[in-house]
């Protein structure tokens, strides 16, 4: 499986990418995973994207296409991946034409999760992650079965992240429409893209991205 999962944010694209990763022993790629960790260890790369992190703007090409070039040039990436938040803006898109040439794994699919706006604000500001293993929670529509517990790892403490406060949340959407919506676009022209209704259950999302591929192979 080698997949790109598009959408605005919360559109529940890290909570399919982990699911079909799992599944189909593709390695997930989310490259807001990949710098929260850079920052929770405390690296030179964590302490230049936190500001821009926090603000809900974007971190600058240049620092994402070197962190992406590194692990979908690794062997692992070889079996699969699900790219998750990569690429969000034409260049970043443009540069991974050339890693994926180079590395030899070109994609299968590029899937468009699409939600309501005012679905994805409300989605964000209930979200919570847990800060040990990035499993996502929310609030209402996916509590963990025992309170503010990881029901992965077990964890207590369930976070919600600086950028999903509704401000932010706001401001990372007009990002997304200005920088991401031509990336759309881009994938569109070659006919690569596909919309899938994000509106539904994990369930049947995941479901219907599944038939895509099946009907990709056919
Ligand atoms: P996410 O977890 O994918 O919503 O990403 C959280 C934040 O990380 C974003 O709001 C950006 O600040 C940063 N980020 C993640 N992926 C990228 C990317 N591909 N390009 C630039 N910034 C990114």
């Amino acid at each position: 499986m080698k997949l790109i999962l598009f959408g605005m944010p919360g559109v529940g694209k890290g909570t399919q990418a982990k699911i079909l990763a799992q599944k189909h022993g593709a390695v997930h790629i989310s490259t807001g995973d990949m710098l929260r960790a850079n920052i929770q260890n405390g690296t030179p790369l964590g302490t230049m994207a936190k500001g821009y992190m926090d603000k809900g703007e974007l971190v600058p090409d240049n620092l994402i296409i070197a962190m992406i070039e590194e692990v979908l040039s690794s062997a692992k990436a070889k079996k699969g991946y699900v790219l998750d938040g990569f690429p969000r803006t034409v260049a970043q898109a443009e540069a991974l034409e050339t890693i994926l040439w180079r590395a030899n794994v070109p994609i299968d699919k590029a899937i468009n999760i699409v939600v309501d706006e005012e679905e994805v604000v409300r989605r964000l500001s209930g979200r919570m992650t847990c800060p040990n293993c990035g499993a996502i929670y929310h609030k209402y529509n996916q509590p963990p079965k025992v309170e503010n517990t990881c029901d992965s790892c077990g964890h207590i403490g369930l976070i919600q992240r600086d950028d999903d406060k509704e401000e932010t949340v706001r401001h990372r959407l007009e990002v997304y429409h200005k920088n991401t919506e031509p990336v759309l676009q881009f994938y569109r022209n070659k006919g690569a893209i596909v919309d899938v209704d994000g509106g539904k259950s994990v369930e049947e999302v995941t479901a219907s991205i599944e038939r895509l591929l099946e009907n990709a192979r056919a």
